[in-house]
């Protein structure tokens, strides 16, 4: 007999808070489990909820943007993440950054003070079976609940490789050499550049390319995401790939030169005080103190010190189509909900997202009433068609992005207007499924 009075939520990071925040509004308790802080994963270093674990930045804010589209339907669903992100919001151009820890502490009292959520700080080690639960365990589940989970799924889990980049204080930076700017002048002056000729590139490329890297042995024979390559992987396919990617240039003017430098790192803030950055797009497996001698080949920052250095970790999620239905939840095991990226979403905002969804349809589930169909037109929707229902051989992670929205009725042969449309659609259909749940 399942028990219809709580729902439990595992884990309490991006998916789950949303997930216990939406469960909650329907005046339903809830317990959110978190094994923080007697027990952290390898990345998880803070004692907060909903735990930036690397990048502070929810990226584009504009919805010409998928991840613009993204926030403004997670915006009309009441999303706590958009709500903590707006407040504690640091410069970061056209992109959403923020304070990551003072984005934690706004979540984490926001829960704190729902009397309809209990927060439960222990390790979860069993799937509960006669209670409705969602699990929001995140790619870095401890070892003991993803082993339930295998026997579970009755299929191999799936790992595979993803980076965080290294971040620097400020205060050694020399800023002498470097200057602010935004690409194209989008923003303010939020972005610091690091700028490079020719010889500086070509001395940090060889450095780079040739540079010792962490073992990575345990997880041999995985592949890497291609969303989060470490930098040193994505040189090693060639002189001018990071010129192409996060070392790209354009739009950037240096003023020491009047033109755009060979190659440039960006420095993004990683709070209000500016007192931390980090290094945009410079997701590394290197080892501690190789990172330390690349840092002394980049314009500005050879003095710099790392505060945290870039790691390489596992990414756990299921094999979630047709294990999965779209309401995210266990077909053979309908009390089950999962959320997050171990669904098989990837990103900060598409995990936040998919907590909603499967807060919202949990409490369905315990009222006995009709699930909430999200539209494939919206992207929150697009992302629970993809985990449920993808149909190929390699089920991959899935970021926000206009491919997986479904094509307009008029093709449209202008990107930007096709993107508008979809983006106007998108949010039109979000709100119209929005006045259903209630
Ligand atoms: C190192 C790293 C870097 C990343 N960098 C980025 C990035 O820059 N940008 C981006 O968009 N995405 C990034 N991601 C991917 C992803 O967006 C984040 O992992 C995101 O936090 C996932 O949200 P989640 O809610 O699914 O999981 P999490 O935010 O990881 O939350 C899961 C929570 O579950 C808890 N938990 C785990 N096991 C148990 C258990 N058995 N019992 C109780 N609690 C448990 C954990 O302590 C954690 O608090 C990164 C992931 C990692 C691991």
């Amino acid at each position: 007999m399942i028990k219809r009075n709580y729902i439990n939520v595992i884990g309490a990071g991006l998916a789950g808070c949303e997930a216990a925040f939406a469960i909650a509004s329907f005046g339903i308790k809830v317990k959110l489990f978190d094994m923080k802080p007697t027990q952290r994963s390898a990345a998880h270093k803070s004692d907060y909820p909903a735990e930036l674990v690397c990048s502070n930045s929810f990226k584009a804010k504009s919805t010409g943007n998928a991840s613009g589209i993204l926030k403004e339907e997670m915006k009309i669903l009441s999303s706590i993440v958009m709500e903590s992100a707006y407040i504690n919001e640091v410069p970061a151009g056209g992109a959403l950054a923020v304070d990551r820890a003072q984005f934690s502490k706004y979540i984490f009292n926001i829960i704190n003070k729902n009397k309809k959520i209990e927060l439960v700080n222990r390790e979860v080690t069993e799937i509960p079976s006669e209670e409705i639960t969602i699990i929001a365990t995140g790619p870095l589940t401890s070892k003991r609940l993803a082993d339930r989970i295998i026997e579970l799924t009755g299929r191999d889990n799936l790992y595979f490789f993803d980076a965080a980049a290294p971040v620097v204080s400020a205060d050694l930076i020399n800023f002498n050499k470097v200057f602010k700017a935004s690409r194209y002048g989008k923003g303010s002056d939020d972005y610091i550049n690091c700028p490079m000729d020719r010889n500086q590139y070509s001395e940090f490329y060889n450095f780079l390319i040739n540079a010792e890297t962490s073992s990575l042995r345990k997880f041999e024979g995985v592949s890497i995401f291609e969303g989060c390559m470490p930098v040193e992987v994505m040189g090693k396919r060639g002189f001018d790939t990071l010129r192409f990617g996060p070392m790209k240039p354009v739009g950037l003017l240096d003023p020491a030169i009047g033109k755009e430098p060979f190659a440039v790192v960006q420095l993004r803030s990683e709070n209000k005080e500016n007192s931390m950055y980090n290094l945009v797009g410079f997701q590394t497996n290197l080892k501690f103190g190789e990172q330390k001698k690349l840092l002394t080949l980049i314009p500005g920052l050879e003095k710099a010190e790392i505060v945290r250095h870039g790691v390489m970790h596992r990414n756990t999620y299921i094999n979630s189509p047709g294990f999965l239905n779209k309401f995210l939840q266990v077909k053979e095991k309908p009390n089950l909900f999962f959320a997050g990226q171990i669904t098989g979403v990837e990103g900060y905002l598409e995990s936040a997202a998919t907590g909603i969804a499967a807060g919202i349809n949990s409490v369905r589930y315990l009222k006995s009433e009709k699930f909430i169909d999200l539209p494939n037109e919206t992207m929150i929707g697009s992302l629970c068609n993809y985990v449920s229902g993808y149909c190929g051989k390699n089920f991959q992670p899935m970021n926000a992005n206009f491919g997986i929205l479904p094509p307009l009725e008029k093709i449209i042969k202008n990107k930007k207007e096709r993107k508008t449309k979809m983006s106007c659609r998108a949010i039109e259909a979000m709100k119209v499924i929005s006045e259903e749940i209630i």
